[in-house]
């Protein structure tokens, strides 16, 4: 048994489901929290995947307010649009009501629009970005940090190619190809060259 599971006393606090326009039941996902003097502790069950995870996040005082923690912290996942397949839905909480949870969904697209419009500031002069643009790969900040990019992939493929603004990379797993602007710009023109 994980030593962790028997330190802790989880606490359930959410239940919330995803609903998306393909209209595959996903499977809803249970959320724990426990919380010593310095951390605060998070289990999350994801019934689709049958996966579990440990979270954990270091507080700021000692007299902390565990609800607004659990907050931020739902606001935080909400805001990343990769954590849900759709959109979630509140299922049961003996924590959060239906509304609030709908309100934090709110805050956490609000903050979703704001990490966007951060990444396309910081990197508006990107080489990088500016070449996937100029050859019509059409990139997109990925969400999850301003530095990380994707676009569509340019061997023409259904799938996306991953950037970095940070590292000024780029790779695609399922063409196995990755390196910087240069090579990039190779793989173009020898694509051109054979059409
Ligand atoms: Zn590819």
């Amino acid at each position: 048994m994980n030593e962790l599971d028997t330190e802790r006393e989880y606490k359930h606090f959410l239940r919330y489901d995803q609903s998306c326009f393909d209209g595959i039941e996903y499977g809803f996902t249970d959320l724990f929290f426990d919380f010593n003097q310095t951390t605060m502790f998070i289990k999350e069950f994801d019934h689709r995947n049958k996966e579990e995870i440990e979270l954990q996040f270091p507080l700021k005082s000692e007299d902390v307010n565990i609800i607004v923690e659990l907050k931020d912290f739902l606001i935080t996942i909400m805001s990343d649009r990769y954590n849900f397949v759709g959109t979630p839905v509140f299922v049961q909480s003996r924590i959060f009501t239906k509304a609030s949870f709908d309100e934090m969904l709110k805050q956490g697209i609000i903050l979703m629009h704001e990490k966007y419009d951060l990444a396309i500031k910081q990197n508006a002069e990107n080489e990088l970005i500016k070449y996937c643009k100029s050859i019509g790969l059409n990139p997109e900040p990925e969400g999850s940090s301003p530095t990380n990019w994707e676009a569509n992939c340019l061997s023409g493929g259904q799938h996306r190619l991953m950037i970095s603004t940070k590292s000024n990379e780029w790779g695609c797993g399922y063409c196995k190809r990755k390196g910087d602007i240069n090579l990039l710009r190779e793989w173009y023109e020898s694509k051109k060259n054979v059409v």
